[in-house]
């Protein structure tokens, strides 16, 4: 996440009276952008990894683990060392078996125990550079490493397991219950210190009215008491007028409840972003990859903790979707509507809810039913010379307030710059993004990133689910595979991910045929089986025989397990291995290339399979089988410090192409 300028942040009453100058600015922005960019052609196909980190430190002589807060220094002492890099040896400088790859970029996160790395430039689109990724992440990983105090490490945990429990980070000690988070667990220092962060996190709470909620079923273990009522709960605050939502009945029983951003925007996650050739392929990569994202988000489950609990779940999706949930009692529909325009169903961190690929293929009975656009903003984008379904799209992510606007930025409008559109865009956390090129560089193209896997414990299975999801579109692209699903289905599907070891035990909706026919009005376009990235362009050059009429939406797709929609099932849905296998089949690939990528497309294959285990289930059975755990779901100080050593152990030890670190993760050997 790029730090937008400072300047004077808007506290909320006046943030909103300035929204709609920040939309109208934003719509002017995109479509003058749009303007300029949608006619790109043949930009690069580019791809790039997001890696986030929490920063612990290890005390061993006390045996507990804490969050550092040294965000702002780690990252200052990387910036000195970057800048030492690049400018002395030249930019592709000795960096032992990283000759010629740039040296990482490092960011900052809204958690200021946190870190998140990019390779230094993005990869491109060759078979060698897939061989890169591994390497470069645990580079990336001794880099950050190499510029922390000795004690702390970077570890690839979604979330510190004890957050929130008032001896989660180390020292200088802040009191909880600050003027911006106003939480009883965590204090404002909890979250990185720019402006920009205690402002988005105080304007979401004032916009919603009260604190943001969040409510995990706990894990109920034999005992665990029932009902269980958090313990952590202090029913008796009286500092802030919000310290009266937990007596207002705002922590919920059998549920572990927390109540601030740092809950949800505090988790580490694995974001794939790719560059299209245009904007008609960027799209195309938008809706196909999207009935992927709750699929993967239970492959890559890791999220079993809550502030010292073992809950019921298995990822943070949810988690993060109420810690920045900004509607308000109308809009959540809880109140008659009044002030507000709308009722709108999902968070602003959410699964998506718009396709936007111009594609025969699509029908309208997969459209959201349910979507809320804001018809003024969709008529001015369509006045601008969009078309429906991308000013419907954009439409739709404008009926959210901006949330931090600095005053100075309202004196003037640039259309050479992106500042308001990307105010909404960025704020917009739905598990697919629609990236339209920076208006003031010509050399980035339209970009999707997919945003729904969770970080993994070793660097050998995020380059493996990266390299999947990048060869997962080569396949996309080549076969013009067709995954269109309802979108209701997808959002269904999202939530059926959260359920503990849903990659085994839940069903998914999925599209039976993915080669599906395409409407028939559009029949005369041919297939492109096995041909190379360039997407198909229709012709009615020959009338082609007329195909029978499309049945109902609901025969297209069925339930199944993660198991056959990843390996696919007899006499059904083919699998996503053997689709990107056939893939890799129809290009020539050397051998040795071949049987590296085998070693990924392996783990993912296991994973689903069930005979390598989540993230998730391994660190359930590290606590289930701890000593002193007493089978209460109490996550406890030792166990927490325990657990973060063999977390750490895992990425340390781990060998090249995953040796070791999977074995340890494999799970069976416990
Ligand atoms: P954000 O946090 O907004 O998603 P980041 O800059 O942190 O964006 O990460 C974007 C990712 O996209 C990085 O991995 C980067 O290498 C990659 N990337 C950068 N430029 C391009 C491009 N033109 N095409 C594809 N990927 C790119
Ligand atoms: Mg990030
Ligand atoms: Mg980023
Ligand atoms: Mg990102």
């Amino acid at each position: 996440m790029g730090l937008l300028a400072l300047g004077t942040a808007l506290e909320w009453p006046e943030a909103k009276k300035k929204a709609d100058q920040v939309r109208q600015w934003g719509i002017e922005q995109l479509l003058a952008n749009w303007r300029r960019a949608k006619g790109k052609e043949r930009d690069a196909l580019l791809w790039g990894d997001e890696v986030e980190y929490l920063v612990v430190a290890l005390d061993d002589a006390a045996k507990k683990a804490r969050l550092s807060l040294a965000q702002a220094e780690i990252l200052k002492s990387l910036a000195r060392d970057e800048a030492l890099w690049t400018g002395g040896s030249g930019s592709d400088g000795e960096h032992g078996d990283h000759v010629g790859e740039k040296p990482p970029h490092f960011h900052p996160e809204f958690g200021r125990f946190m870190l998140e790395a990019t390779p230094g430039e993005p990869w491109g689109i060759g078979f060698k550079d897939l061989l890169k990724v591994e390497s470069n992440m645990k580079w990336r990983r001794e880099v950050a490493k190499a510029h922390m105090a000795p004690n702390e490490s970077p570890i690839t945990l979604t979330t510190f397991p004890r957050l929130g429990t008032k001896d989660d980070y180390i020292q200088p000690y802040y009191p909880p219950s600050g003027p911006a988070l106003r939480s009883q667990f965590v204090p404002d220092e909890i979250a990185n210190p720019h402006i920009r962060f205690p402002t988005l996190a105080a304007n979401i709470r004032s916009r919603r009215g009260r604190k943001v909620e969040l409510n995990v079923p706990v894990f109920k273990d034999q005992n665990t008491p029932s009902p269980f009522k958090d313990p952590t709960v202090n029913y008796d605050l009286h500092q802030w007028p919000e310290d009266a939502d937990v007596r207002n009945g705002a922590a919920k029983d059998d549920h572990v409840y927390m109540d601030a951003m740092a809950f949800g925007m505090g988790s580490c996650c694995l974001q794939i972003t790719f560059q299209a050739k245009n904007m008609t392929e960027g799209r195309k990569l938008y809706d196909q990859l999207s009935p992927l994202g709750p699929i993967l988000l239970a492959l890559t489950a890791a999220t079993p903790i809550y502030k010292g609990f073992l809950v019921d779940t298995d990822v943070r999706w949810n988690q993060i979707g109420a810690a920045v949930d900004d509607r308000t009692p109308e809009e959540l529909g809880e109140a008659p509507l009044k002030n507000d325009r709308w009722r709108i169903p999902k968070s602003r961190y959410a699964s998506n809810s718009t396709y936007i690929s111009q594609d025969p293929r699509l029908r309208k009975e997969y459209l959201d039913p349910d979507l809320v656009v804001d018809e003024d903003i969709k008529k001015k984008l369509i006045d601008g010379g969009m078309d429906d379904q991308l000013a419907t799209h954009f439409a739709h992510l404008f009926i959210r307030d901006p949330l931090v606007i600095f005053s100075e930025d309202l004196e003037e409008l640039d259309l050479h710059k992106g500042d308001h559109f990307e105010n909404l865009q960025s704020t917009n956390w739905q598990h697919m993004r629609f990236k339209p090129p920076p208006s003031d560089k010509d050399d980035i193209g339209w970009r999707v990133e997919f945003r729904s896997m969770e970080i993994q414990i070793t660097d050998f299975e995020n380059a493996a689910f990266s390299i999947f999801i990048v060869l997962i579109t080569r396949a996309i692209l080549s076969f013009d595979l067709n995954f269109y699903l309802p979108i209701p289905r997808t959002t269904e599907n999202m939530e059926t991910a959260h359920a503990r070891n849903a990659v085994l035990d839940s069903k998914f909706y999925f599209r039976k045929d993915p080669f599906g026919r395409r409407a028939p009005r559009h029949a005369a376009q041919h297939s492109s089986h096995g041909s190379t990235f360039s997407s198909t362009t229709s012709s009615a050059v020959n009338t082609p025989p007329p195909s029978p009429p499309l049945g109902p939406v609901e025969t297209e797709y069925e339930l199944m397990t993660i198991a056959e929609i990843v390996n696919g099932c007899p006499d059904g849905f083919p699998g996503l291995i053997p689709l990107v296998e056939s893939y890799l089949n129809s290009v020539n690939v050397d051998v040795e290339t071949r049987c590296f990528l085998a070693s990924y497309l392996d783990l993912i294959r296991k994973r689903a399979d069930g005979t390598l285990w989540t993230g998730a289930k391994w660190i359930r059975e590290f606590v289930a089988k701890h000593p002193s755990y007493k089978h209460d779901s109490v996550v406890s100080e030792e166990i927490t410090y325990d657990l973060v050593k063999a977390v750490e152990e895992v990425t340390a030890k781990e060998g090249k192409n995953g040796s070791i670190g999977w074995e340890l993760l494999r799970g069976r050997k416990n």
